[in-house]
């Protein structure tokens, strides 16, 4: 495991838990071991286990967490040339009902515009359902020749993304939150367990034991 997954207070406590693990290998060594540095060696290798355990499962869903966002690949084209080839992603616009999306320069038209889909899969969610509803309700109209069928169509694919979709980003913001929980339960027993051994290792440099 490499310590660059750990956050500060990680690192800091797992210097303590060398430190203490080094001095119960002396007193191990030398044949001073007592029951209570015993305790104290297994409880600091406990955490650290803990500890790393802890940190790879967070790397692992964090890491699992940019895949999702960037999982939208845009299509954009240029609304004046409707080409592809010149555009340059300038960089992330919000619209009215706060979805992110990413605009662009067409380096051939010289023209700037906001891609019509957001950026990422939550926003996706919100803009399929909303433009499905929008089909369904066309459909009450009447419509030109071919367009009926068009949107009949078109709206079973589109669902079909929204059902898709849905599943993966529950589970990624369930993870995500227990992740969260974890992280400030964690964090509780960091501070709690590096106090202790904070006072512990005064006490070692007030009194020496030798
Ligand atoms: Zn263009």
């Amino acid at each position: 495991m490499n310590t660059a997954a750990l956050k500060a207070n990680e690192r800091e406590l797992i210097k303590l838990i060398r430190f203490f693990s080094k001095r119960g290998a002396q007193l191990v060594a030398s044949g001073e071991l007592s029951e209570q540095h015993e305790q104290l060696t297994s409880a600091c290798q406990n955490l650290e286990t803990q500890l790393y355990k802890h940190a790879e499962n967070r790397a692992a869903i964090l890491e699992k967490r940019e895949r999702l966002e960037k999982i939208i690949e845009d299509k954009a084209q240029c609304p004046k040339c409707h080409k592809a080839d010149m555009l340059k992603k300038t960089g992330v616009a919000t619209n009215e009902h706060g979805w992110k999306s990413n605009t662009y320069r067409c380096r051939r038209c010289n023209t700037n515009f906001t891609w019509n889909r957001p950026n990422n899969p939550w926003d996706m969610v919100s803009f399929l359902e909303r433009y499905i509803q929008e089909l369904e309700q066309s459909l009450q109209t009447a419509q030109p020749e071919g367009m009926q069928e068009h949107i009949e169509g078109a709206i079973p694919q589109l669902q079909d993304s929204l059902f898709r979709l849905r599943p993966v980003l529950q589970t990624s913001n369930e993870e995500v939150e227990a992740l969260t929980e974890k992280e400030s339960e964690m964090d509780r027993l960091i501070h709690q367990f590096k106090n202790y051994l904070l006072i512990e290792k005064i006490k070692l440099d007030t009194y020496p034991e030798e």
